[in-house]
């Protein structure tokens, strides 16, 4: 499973100061009393930016592997939060899909680019309507978009900040700002068992 490796670095400066030597766990998320043979599993690249190593860990006894993904990265996309966040704003901000592709150099004849941006809108869209219901005292005035999220929390990168923010619910997100790779788009169901979910401690569940 994929847990969160609180850090401020972009992905440049992860890969030059090589942060997944930094990145460990304490102790066994599966058994925090201690008492397992958790320990250190190596690393596995990732394509972008070049160079990109992620920490793992492992439970022999719980027969789980753990990665550490550092929070500019997007989990379960190539890249990083940040180039999500540019094409989902871009896709906010235009008249149009098409016309957020323009401006964003993207060529929308070619195949794949429109399932590109948008399976990168819904998911993030979808996530932000989550938290709206997680978080309501915070969230539950504005719309599910980044820009309206950017207005609430005074910041820039909103994906990369609410990777802290959300933390307690990582789990039951959908990728790429969250770990679960369950995606329903429009699926209420799916939605309302994230809710319940919700209070569950963070990193325990399968
Ligand atoms: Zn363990």
């Amino acid at each position: 499973m994929q847990l969160r490796f609180a850090c401020e670095d972009t992905g440049a400066e992860y890969v030059s100061r090589k942060g997944w030597q930094q990145a460990t766990l304490s102790r066994c998320p599966l058994h925090p009393q201690g008492g397992c043979r958790f320990a250190r599993h190596g690393t596995y690249a990732r394509v972008s930016p070049p160079g990109t190593l992620i920490t793992r860990d492992y439970c022999p006894d719980g027969h789980r592997t753990f990665s550490l993904l550092p929070d500019c990265y997007a989990a379960r996309l190539s890249g990083q939060l940040s180039e999500v966040e540019a094409v989902v704003r871009a896709v906010e901000q235009a008249p149009s899909q098409a016309a957020a592709c323009v401006g964003l150099r993207l060529d929308i004849e070619l195949p794949g680019v429109q399932r590109f941006v948008t399976r990168r809108v819904q998911a993030v869209h979808q996530a932000l309507v989550v938290l709206k219901g997680l978080v309501p005292e915070r969230f539950g005035r504005c719309g599910p978009t980044l820009l309206a999220f950017a207005l609430v929390l005074g910041v820039s990168g909103v994906l990369v900040a609410l990777r802290g923010l959300a933390e307690p619910w990582l789990q039951q997100l959908p990728t790429p700002l969250g770990f679960s790779p369950r995606r329903q788009p429009g699926g209420g169901r799916d939605r309302a068992r994230q809710h319940r979910a919700g209070a569950d401690p963070p990193g325990l569940m399968a």
